[in-house]
């Protein structure tokens, strides 16, 4: 059954070789009690040692079960150990952190086996040593003779086929180790069992078998075998320790220092602590500047108009600061006036154009400012009136299809009826106490003091186009005076108020909006489309006059041509918007905006070239950047703090590591591989990395509410530090991650321990 050949061992100290084993030959029974006899050095736990595959052999061959053991690697020899071998020690080598129970189950929990089956394994093997009363203990409230029983129960626990037992009585008065020894025969009816001791009477009186060493050599044994009974039936279940029992053994132990490991996780918390503040407050300051931008939005759309003034002219004006007041010099300067600083801005169909080709994704509305006329009646008490359109009617923002961006859905609720893009849709604007001007609504014929929605909206107005409108006179045009006709005209198009809108509560743009009916600037576009062809505007073309007023215009000069183009505006000739307002839809596309409306002026002169007015521009671009810098720098010091701490929980895991040198040696001779030692040490960083994420974020969330409430008293800004949710997953991570990382290169010096000086280190 297992069979020494030639078994050499030497221990190298500096230039010393101490000759452990010197060739040793013996062969084993597959049922015996084997007693090994000899003084101390003579290398009797050294042949142990080996035989349980706790320590390498140099030359030989250890034969198990007619294998060679010559080519086994590392898991194989784990596996033997786990399976075939069961060690009891004279010093029992019990984890004390952890109770009886579980120190007998902990064979079987690293060869995997359930719960269930185990406990029950666990309860009969104790009932055999007579400890089932003592199972919940924990090791260090038993006697001396009790241990050694518990250890006797986890040799037999996996039921091997091998009992080593290195002096087990060694450390017990004589009367218990009679009882140990009768339990140990007890074993020994159907296994291997090979026992070291120095008590030749208790050898003789118990075992079946006595080998005599003397300086490494095999100097008498009383029963040796001489046929070779050669079974070849070697298979061993490898053993895994499931990362369950890593965290559950690291959780024990843990326990058992309370106090270090949550000052330690408290420790290495601070980092955390202090990144998740910072990002909880650059997180608060970005919504809020999103706010504040989002309602600067609104309020400052990008504004093309005929005039515009712009910084240059701004610093120009600033020069003349630099003039001495009252000034002996016989000197005069040119004064410039706000006139001289003013640039004019001729927007060209090819500009509309630009601005049309823009990525409609980008913006939330436009809208242009048309001079056009809109030849507006309406019927009030059954006879038609004339309207004055430019009082009483305003276009509104066209919103195109983005969904996303909608200056008008941002801004207005609808609180009656609905509305559509469509040219003939009205819609009333009402401020935030419904108010409407009085003069509109007399203009819409209604005077009562309250209105009912009821009442304004199905309203129809017709709009006339110009050729029905108009009259020729010869060289004049005039007004037609009969109403009732042209407005019964089938050319004429009814428009209808459909809605009433009203401002958002926390909406600064809706505020500036004031009240009045609104228009969509597809009627602007349709208007133009009929009237650009009209008899009035073409004549108006031809002449050097206003064909209404009879007024001259003096082409020669700016102006007069310049009156004779907004007369032809007027009228609906296709002109260019004398103003345009862009809504973008947030600050990244208004910069994307802005390049398109820059790319224009690209290498064009001076006076050709297109003003717009953006306000907000300047102060977002500095908020967002200053926040971006000083985020980044706040989190490079705690990231110092964080790997600070996880260099300190490296430490503590290598002083966990040292005290706990013991056990991985009792791991090992259970059969744990060097991987589930890694895995005990990495488990017990993840909890203590788990621990100390979890109260930096518990800490950070409690200090967000005095540093809410101080900033509230600074700045008027409630609730501003606010942890975003992914950004505590992610520190939690980043925690964990730090801590294993730290202690991954002690972990890995922890399996490396040889188990042997494991074993015997104190
Ligand atoms: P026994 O158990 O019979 O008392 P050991 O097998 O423990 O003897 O030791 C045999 C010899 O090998 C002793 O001389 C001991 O000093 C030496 N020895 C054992 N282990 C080591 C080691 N790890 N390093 C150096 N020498 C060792
Ligand atoms: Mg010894």
């Amino acid at each position: 059954m297992l069979k020494l050949k030639k078994i050499k061992k030497s221990y190298k100290t500096g230039d010393f070789v101490q000759h452990a084993l010197k060739g040793i030959d013996l062969e084993f029974r597959k049922n015996e009690f084997v007693a090994i006899l000899g003084p101390s050095g003579s290398g009797k736990t050294t042949l142990l040692n080996i035989i349980g595959g706790l320590d390498r052999y140099d030359s030989g061959d250890l034969i198990i079960n007619g294998k060679s053991t010559k080519k086994f690697k590392q898991s194989d020899w784990d596996a033997y150990r786990n399976n075939c071998i069961g060690f009891i020690f004279q010093s029992y080598n019990l984890i004390s952190h952890i109770s009886v129970i579980e120190n007998v189950e902990m064979g079987m929990t690293l060869s995997g086996i359930s719960a269930k089956k185990r406990h029950k394994k666990a309860m009969e093997v104790l009932k055999k040593v007579g400890l089932k009363e003592h199972a919940h203990k924990k090791p260090n409230q038993l006697s001396g003779g009790q241990m050694q029983r518990v250890a006797i129960a986890r040799a037999l626990a996996n039921n091997p086929d091998i009992i080593l037992a290195d002096e087990p009585t060694g450390a017990l008065d004589s009367k218990t180790s009679v009882q140990i020894m009768e339990l140990i025969t007890e074993i020994a009816k159907d296994k291997l069992v090979i026992m070291v001791t120095h008590n030749p009477e208790l050898a003789n009186v118990y075992a079946n078998r006595i080998v005599e060493f003397r300086d490494g050599e095999l100097i008498d044994d009383s029963n040796p075998l001489e046929d070779n009974d050669k079974e070849n039936t070697y298979n061993i279940k490898k053993t895994a320790m499931s990362y369950l029992t890593a965290l559950k053994l690291s959780f024990n132990n843990i326990r058992t220092k309370k106090g270090r490991t949550l000052l330690t996780a408290f420790a290495s918390s601070i980092g955390i602590i202090g990144i998740a503040l910072i990002l909880s407050l650059s997180n608060g300051f970005k919504l809020q500047i999103d706010k504040f931008e989002k309602d600067t939005l609104s309020q400052a759309p990008i504004i093309i108009s005929k005039q515009s003034m712009n910084m240059d002219s701004m610093s120009k004006m600033k020069e003349d600061d630099d003039l001495e007041e009252y000034s002996e010099k016989e000197l005069i300067h040119p004064q410039k006036t706000v006139e001289n600083l003013v640039h004019k801005n001729i927007i060209t169909k090819e500009y509309v154009e630009t601005i049309k080709s823009i990525n409609p994704e980008l913006i939330g509305g436009i809208s242009y400012q048309r001079a056009t006329n809109i030849n507006l009646l309406t019927k009030i008490d059954n006879k038609v009136k004339q309207l004055d359109s430019s009082s009483i009617m305003s276009p509104m923002p066209s919103t195109l299809d983005n969904k996303e961006a909608n200056v008008m859905k941002d801004n207005f609720d609808i609180i009656y009826g609905n509305y559509t893009t469509n040219k003939e849709d009205l819609v009333l604007l009402v401020d935030s106490k419904n108010r409407v001007a009085e003069s509109t609504l007399k203009a819409l014929g209604l005077t009562e003091k309250d209105i009912d929605f009821k009442d304004i909206v199905g309203k129809e107005f017709k709009v006339i186009l110009n050729n029905d409108y108009y009259k020729s006179l010869g060289e004049f045009y005039t007004i037609e005076t009969d109403l009732e006709k042209i407005y019964k005209n089938e050319n004429a198009l009814t428009l209808k108020i459909t809605g009433i809108i009203r401002g958002k509560k926390d909406s600064d743009f809706a505020k500036l909006s004031g009240s009045g009916l609104m228009y969509n600037n597809s009627l602007t576009d349709y208007i133009i489309e009929k009237n650009n062809k009209s008899d009035i505007v073409n004549a108006q073309k031809e002449k050097n006059y206003n064909i209404l007023t009879t007024e001259l215009f003096d082409e020669s000069t700016e102006e007069g041509k310049e009156a004779k183009e907004m007369t032809l505006s007027y009228l609906g000739a296709e002109t260019t918007p004398v103003a345009i307002q862009l809504y973008p839809k947030d600050f990244d596309s208004k910069d994307e905006v802005l390049k398109v409306l820059d790319n224009y002026n690209e290498g064009k002169k001076d006076e050709d070239k297109i003003q717009y007015m953006d306000q907000a521009k300047l102060i977002t671009t500095m908020s967002g950047s200053i926040m971006d810098a000083i985020t980044i720098v706040l989190i490079a010091f705690s990231a110092i703090s964080l790997v600070v701490s996880s260099i300190m929980i490296g430490i503590i895991t290598y002083i966990s590591v040292l005290e706990r040198t013991k056990e991985i040696g009792i791991l090992r001779a259970l059969g744990a591989r060097k991987k589930d030692i890694t895995r005990v040490f990495n488990a017990e960083t993840f909890i203590i990395g788990l621990a100390s994420g979890t109260i930096g974020l518990i800490i950070a969330k409690l200090l967000t509410f005095p540093a809410n409430s101080i900033i509230e008293n600074l700045t008027k800004l409630e609730n501003v530090a606010k942890l975003n949710p992914k950004h505590g997953i992610i520190l939690l991570i980043i925690s964990i991650l730090l801590t294993v990382i730290g202690g991954l290169i002690p972990s890995k010096v922890a399996a490396k321990k040889d188990p042997v000086e494991a074993l015997r280190s104190e």
